[in-house]
């Protein structure tokens, strides 16, 4: 039996995804294994791999402890989940000896884009082929693997980004810390993983042909950097395991009738945000499923919800929707058929969710590649971007204007069926059976690794 491992980095953003291939891949008769850096950065990541590794006992994980994690913490400039993938990287010579005592000997290993620079000269040293996973959207990724060539260029001065044969990318779309001058975390990630990614073995995207398809092409066609190997479109990859938490309050609201409202696993917005949008949620009358959070890192999130949204909006918002300043698992909440809207940062893994379950989306991008993701919210028809409200904290939107955004998406039912046909675009070619859920390109994928190693 052929063995895959696969190495995610830090996040739920990165985490998700690699468990739902992992999953997959135990319908392959394959031996699989996970290495999980430890300890994780967030409460969240190490719940779900609890949870993940007693739904699928079959899957064998493997720690990488991680070193350095004290001269870590103190800097409070960078964003704690960059300063974490740093940590990884400057443990990952801890790799050599933990891959090689792995039995039977890897057919392959699948790692997370976040490591390519530092993980693929220890795999070409043992002779194992490696796979990038590139957890976010195949635009991101031309813009991710090209970034490097720029890298000398100023790119303040420039209006946009680029790419022989593809729509520029704008300038505002760009993640700010690209276009600063200092060299800070996020910029070394991606014009150092971005420039190794050509001596991987291939490369794997969770996104679909029929979505991204000039995107791929270029990939593919050489367009957007020489020496790329094949880009494969594996997804959208489905949820892997239910965790059934108990949604009392949306089994008693009518179908389709409330806003789902999150801005993912990592992004805190101000005090004053927050309060414009209680008001706009109230304001709109729509009903609405907000889930509030303070700071980035849930482990640091200790404070009630009265102290961040105040007493007076926690009583009103009481009487339209639901509050909660906890994790809920986002799956449970797309596929509720009471959910008929989600007002989103846009994080890849979000906009795939709300793909899969057929759910419109209001785009409001926070950071990261989250506009980029934003644009393909209004080229794909799931829903909305106001794109003139910028980056998360850049300015402060006012509640009348989310809420009148939240009724142009509520209110427009030629976008909830956009919204169901891109659902059934994400479901095609996939075949369903009774215990697995086959994935085509991903199927040939597999033939290869297991060739390979015969
Ligand atoms: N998520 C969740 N509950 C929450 C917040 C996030 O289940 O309260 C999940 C969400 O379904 C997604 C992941 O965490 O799978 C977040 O990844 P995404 O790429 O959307 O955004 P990020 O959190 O990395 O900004």
């Amino acid at each position: 039996m052929s063995h895959i491992a696969l190495l995610p980095s830090s996040g739920m953003g990165h985490l998700t995804p690699f468990l739902r291939l992992a999953a997959l891949l135990t319908a392959h008769d394959l031996k699989i294994t996970i290495i999980t850096p430890y300890p994780t950065l967030s409460l969240a990541e190490s719940q779900v791999l609890f949870h993940f590794f007693s739904t699928f006992p079959q899957i064998r994980q493997e720690k990488l402890h991680l070193l350095l994690l004290d001269n870590f913490s103190g800097n409070s400039k960078e964003d704690p989940f960059y300063c974490h993938i740093d940590v990884i990287r400057r443990s990952s010579h801890l790799l050599s000896s933990l891959l090689s005592s792995l039995s039977p000997p890897l057919a392959a290993l699948v790692t997370d884009m976040s490591l390519t620079a530092s993980v693929v000269p220890i795999t070409k040293a043992l002779n194992i082929p490696n796979y990038i996973f590139f957890t976010s959207s195949a635009q991101m990724l031309t813009l991710f693997i090209s970034f490097h060539t720029k890298a000398n260029a100023n790119l303040y001065e420039m209006d946009a980004f680029q790419i022989p044969t593809l729509e520029p990318i704008p300038k505002s779309w760009i993640p700010p810390p690209l276009l600063q001058d200092n060299n800070n975390l996020l910029k070394t990630y991606i014009t150092k993983n971005g420039k190794e990614m050509t001596k991987s073995d291939g490369i794997l995207v969770n996104t679909l042909e029929s979505i991204e398809q000039e995107s791929l092409a270029a990939l593919n066609g050489g367009k957007v950097i020489l020496g790329l190997p094949s880009v494969t479109a594996i997804g959208l990859l489905p949820p892997c395991f239910n965790q059934c938490e108990s949604l009392a309050w949306l089994d008693t609201q009518p179908i389709g009738s409330v806003l789902y409202v999150s801005f993912g696993s990592r992004t805190a917005m101000s005090r004053e945000q927050l309060k414009e949008l209680g008001d706009g949620l109230m304001r709109s009358g729509y009903r609405f499923l907000w889930v509030v959070k303070d700071k980035k890192v849930d482990r640091e999130d200790d404070k009630d919800l009265e102290d961040v949204i105040g007493n007076e909006l926690t009583e009103s918002v009481k009487e339209r929707g639901l509050v909660v300043k906890h994790w809920l698992n986002q799956e449970d909440i797309l596929s509720h058929p009471a959910v008929g809207g989600f007002l989103s940062h846009c994080g890849w893994n979000s906009l795939t969710e709300a793909m899969w379950f057929g759910v419109r989306v209001l785009a409001w991008p926070q950071h990261g590649d989250q506009k980029i993701n934003a644009s393909l919210v209004e080229r794909t028809g799931l829903g909305i971007w106001e794109s003139s409200w910028g980056w998360g904290g850049e300015d402060i939107v006012k509640g009348q204007q989310i809420a009148e955004k939240v009724s142009e998406l509520m209110g427009n039912e030629l976008l909830r069926m956009k919204a169901v046909s891109v659902r059934e675009k994400a479901r095609a070619g996939m075949e369903l059976g009774e215990t697995s859920v086959k994935m085509k390109a991903l199927a040939k994928l597999i033939e290869t690794w297991k060739k390979d190693r015969s």
